[in-house]
């Protein structure tokens, strides 16, 4: 559609009463213009109280499930209260219970069976959304502009990978057209949830924590929009993450490459899928400050002329390494690679670091921590014959680890640069463990001691001339 604008707002950008309002007057600033989608994750923290009842529920922790339970009600009743109209709060306060009377629901048949599956979570977890998207279209309405909450589940389509789903894109093209293209006819305003969607035979799934960002893309993707404004708690994509690094920098443009591997590598402020429905139409995507709207926040777009060497340093703690070592020189160690690689896959491991010295010699990936077990099982049951006989020593794993990546296209053909970033990691007394650079030469990612992790992010940002002191220094 043209000139259509996507806008996502993150959890802590619809936090409060206080935020939605904010939320929503920039979304309304913007539909007073052109046609505009809204997307909405769920108010900070609630998905995580979400999930944690369901452990609840399957652990038999009634008191546990209660706690949350009252949480949950007193977040969102508070919110209906500071936002909405008195008049209009009874019947808002009645939808509320009902979603979390759904909720609730699910919640008890996993008390039940003492199991939590994984179709039932993506179902009850859609819940933070459902709620978040009604208060805010209830406060849009109340405000006199025209918005309607509507439920991902019946727009994204997606395959039966719950948890972690992937989008279908040509029926969930044909899906938003039918559910969205009328309503932005009728100058109505769509508030629509991230993170979940339902199978073509109407499963509830959702797409992975943080998936709101992807579904803002699958969206803006699906009904050609001209551009994705992604509205979050920081000023943009930074040389690092503030938290980490007080001097990081806002980076004013980055290239739907150089963000994707950020993402990948741990920068949490995009979720690593969300440029890939967009690349096919070039659609530009901005990453902006909700509790800073009058800054301009970074763009991503296709491609930039200039390339400015490492552009930012990201980094990863929940990792763990996991080490083959064949120990009979009859052993091809190639196969033993194929075949240990293989079998992870296979389980659904995401594979974030490979390494290897020699293909004689030992290798080693690296994991997220909460893939590990899967990952060994797989391994163990995969080369069960070689572990017997000892041709391979027994896998080693190391939890104590962390991954640091800097990235930047225009890293690429500078002679020196990894030499100078280990250098820098060295000088403040931090173990490296293995290192990987990929032949596209965007990212050199290093694992190292896990408590030297956040030392090494600050030296290598430094390093590398990033932040805004060695920014100020150059004018
Ligand atoms: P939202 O709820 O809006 O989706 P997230 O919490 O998912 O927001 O992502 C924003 C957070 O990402 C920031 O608060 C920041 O701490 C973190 N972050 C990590 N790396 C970076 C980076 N390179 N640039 C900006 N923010 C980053
Ligand atoms: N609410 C979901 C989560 O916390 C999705 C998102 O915020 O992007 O993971
Ligand atoms: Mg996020």
């Amino acid at each position: 559609m043209k000139d259509l604008l996507v806008m996502k707002f993150g959890g802590t950008s619809v936090g409060s009463a206080e935020r939605m309002r904010i939320a929503a007057r920039l979304a309304a600033e913007e539909a007073a213009k052109r046609p505009v989608v809204v997307v909405v994750s769920a108010m900070s923290k609630i998905t995580d109280i979400l999930l944690a009842t369901m452990r609840h529920a399957e652990a038999g922790d009634r008191a546990g499930i209660e706690a949350n339970l009252t949480a949950l009600r007193a977040r969102h009743d508070e919110a209906c209260r500071e936002l909405l109209p008195e008049a209009r709060q009874p019947a808002v306060l009645a939808k509320i219970a009902r979603l979390i009377d759904d909720f609730e629901r699910i919640v008890n048949g996993m008390a039940m069976l003492g199991e939590r599956p994984p179709r039932s979570i993506d179902e009850a977890v859609a819940v933070g959304e459902r709620l978040s998207v009604m208060l805010v279209a209830e406060h849009l309405n109340a405000e006199g502009v025209r918005a309607a909450a509507v439920n991902a589940q019946d727009v994204v389509v997606t395959d039966a990978v719950f948890g972690n789903a992937s989008p279908l894109m040509e029926p969930t093209r044909e899906k938003a057209r039918a559910h969205l293209l009328p309503l932005l006819g009728q100058g109505v305003l769509p508030v629509i949830t991230g993170f979940n969607g339902a199978t073509a035979d109407g499963r509830p799934t959702t797409l992975g924590r943080g998936g709101s960002d992807f579904s803002a893309s699958i969206l803006a993707a699906a009904l050609d929009a001209s551009e994705l404004w992604i509205w979050t708690d920081v000023d943009g994509i930074m040389s690092a993450d503030p938290r980490l690094v007080p001097d990081a920098d806002v980076l004013a443009e980055v290239t739907y490459a150089e963000a994707a591997e950020l993402a990948y590598n741990g920068a949490k402020v995009l979720h690593p899928k969300t440029l890939a429905p967009l690349a096919e139409k070039k659609i530009p995507v901005w990453s902006k400050n909700s509790f800073a709207p009058e800054k301009p926040g970074t763009r991503i777009v296709p491609a930039i002329a200039v390339q400015n060497g490492t552009r930012a340093v990201t980094s990863m703690g929940n990792v763990a390494m996991v080490s083959l070592e064949p120990a009979s020189p009859e052993l091809n160690g190639v196969q033993v690679m194929a075949r240990a690689l293989d079998a992870v896959a296979r389980a659904d491991v995401e594979v974030l670091l490979f390494s290897s010295s020699s293909y004689r010699q030992n290798f080693c990936f690296l994991v997220r921590q909460e893939e590990l077990e899967r990952s060994v099982r797989a391994l163990e049951s995969a080369l069960a014959l070689e572990l017997a006989h000892k041709y391979l020593y027994p896998i080693a794993v190391d939890r104590d680890v962390g991954l640091l990546a800097a990235v930047g296209e225009g890293m690429q053909g500078k002679p020196g640069l990894a030499g100078r970033i280990f250098t820098a990691i060295s000088r403040v007394n931090v173990n490296i463990i293995a290192i990987a650079q990929g032949s596209s030469e965007l990212t050199i990612a290093v694992v190292v001691r896990r408590d030297g992790l956040e030392k090494a992010v600050r030296a290598v940002h430094a390093e590398c001339g990033l932040g805004r002191a060695h920014a100020a220094a150059q004018h």
